[in-house]
């Protein structure tokens, strides 16, 4: 079960394309519908160009009779500076399908590493970065971006713009990421990632998703590594905490030190990013809807949809936009309702996460929590890969609590109770 990493230096699957999409600034500032493309039946409206919201436009391109699409993004740089990866098996073949063109990188295996072992798992991994979602999606001929405008006001059937404008629209979906909320406890996963090129080969086959024999520093702390080619690697240094600060600059020393420790030379900085990811501790449904209007869709982030561990949507992102596209044509309040009982059934099949999480940021000691992480990877690679995509059935949950805890027994008893949370009405 427990295998040594090869070290051999395959370069990834590349899968942008080289050819150049159109250019993707489409009205500017103008917040009109004049620049983007007209027809008989108003748009759909997708607010926000982030992850979310690319799957959306990505999937239905694929639909009969595909309607117009306008993304209306209020910042200079739609789909903004992030890697987002995923286990193949985090999604179904079929999806797999529909979302390559928007996929950068793919291996066909990873690693982990904690302190006496490393584990080789034969799953496939991808990542998508802004630039290939912007490429792919600047291909879709039924797709207007519109960026620096930003959405003050939404209902069923219009978005209002900052300057006034106005967009009709025969269906709105609200992409507009992360809203903080009282209905949710959280901790946090936070990391910077430095993509980096080195004066030599890194000799990583394939990315390592954690390498836990770093010093735990502020929690639970792993370093992630992403090759990108047999030079280029993404170095990120995370930290499962209570707190959402992150102090970028000491983590970049990290970072550096990190790959000083390998015998790494960095050339050259080529890229950075960083992440404040909410892992949810206890998630208050009925109270987190209730302050979303009704007849207006969410999907992403807004919607409270992600895997509560791992702060991670794609694999939900790619579920709605299949859902969205099997409902399809549909209105904005209709939309609304059929994305609302998906996130109810959800956020029952997510109790078990939650409960993981209480027992990780409640009962573990912080500098002990990699203990739980470590004992996890031992486990069968197919439980694994449920987890991850947030199938995780009741056998495996038997699997996973099985055995002797990694944290005191009377600590994870107290962190049974999810309602609890809300009662002290902090962590
Ligand atoms: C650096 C980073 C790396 C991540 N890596 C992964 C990963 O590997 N895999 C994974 O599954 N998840 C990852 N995540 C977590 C999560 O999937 C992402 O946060 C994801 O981008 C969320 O998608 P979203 O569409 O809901 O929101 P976002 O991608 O945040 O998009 C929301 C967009 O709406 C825009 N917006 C906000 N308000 C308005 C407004 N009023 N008008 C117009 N536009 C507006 C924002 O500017 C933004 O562009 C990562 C997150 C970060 C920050």
């Amino acid at each position: 079960m427990v295998d040594p990493v090869v070290p051999e230096t395959p370069a990834p699957k590349a899968k942008a394309a080289a050819r150049a999409g159109p250019d993707l600034d489409c009205g500017g500032n103008s917040g009109s519908m004049e620049s983007g493309p007209a027809g008989p039946t108003p748009p759909l409206v997708l607010v926000g160009a982030g992850l979310a919201s690319a799957i959306i436009a990505q999937r239905l391109s694929t639909v009969q009779n595909a309607l117009q699409v306008i993304i209306v993004e209020s910042t200079d740089t739609p789909f903004g500076e992030h890697t987002w990866c995923f286990h193949k098996s985090d999604v179904q073949p079929t999806s797999l399908g529909w979302i390559a063109p928007l996929i950068a990188y793919e291996w066909e295996e990873q690693s982990v590493r904690f302190t006496g072992y490393e584990r080789h798992l034969p799953s496939g991994y991808c990542s998508l970065t802004s630039a290939s979602v912007s490429e792919a999606i600047g291909r879709l001929p039924t797709v207007s971006l519109i960026k620096n405008t930003e959405v003050t006001a939404l209902s069923a059937a219009q978005v209002t713009f900052a300057n006034g404008g106005t967009q009709a629209a025969s269906c709105v979906i609200d992409c507009r990421g992360y809203r903080p909320s009282a209905s949710m406890v959280l901790g946090y996963q936070k990391f910077v990632g430095l993509e980096v090129e080195l004066s030599e080969p890194h000799g990583l086959p394939h990315p390592v998703i954690m390498d836990a024999t770093v010093e735990q520093l502020d929690g639970y702390r792993f370093v992630y590594l992403l090759p990108v080619s047999p030079t280029r690697v993404l170095i990120e240094d995370t930290r499962y905490s209570e707190g959402a600060d992150l102090d970028g600059a000491a983590l970049s020393e990290d970072i550096h030190a990190y790959a000083n420790s390998h015998g790494w030379n960095i050339q050259r900085v080529v890229r950075r990013e960083n992440g404040v990811l909410p892992i949810v501790l206890a998630h208050d449904f009925e109270r987190f809807w209730s302050e979303l209007p009704v007849d207006i869709a969410h999907a992403g982030l807004r919607a409270g949809l992600f895997h509560p561990t791992t702060g991670y949507s794609l694999p939900d992102a790619v579920h709605v936009a299949d859902l969205i596209a099997e409902n399809w044509p549909i209105g904005t309040a209709a939309l609304a309702a059929v994305i609302r009982r998906h996130a109810a059934r959800q956020h029952r099949k997510q109790g078990f996460y939650r409960l993981l999480n209480r027992m990780l940021f409640l009962a573990a000691e912080p500098d002990k929590r990699h203990l739980v992480l470590e004992r996890f990877y031992k486990l069968p690679t197919p439980l694994i890969e449920r987890f991850y995509a947030g199938r995780t059935t009741t056998t495996d949950i038997l699997r996973i609590l099985t055995g002797k805890p990694p944290v005191p027994i009377h600590r994870a008893l107290a962190c049974l109770s999810e309602a609890q949370l809300f009662e002290n009405d902090s962590l």
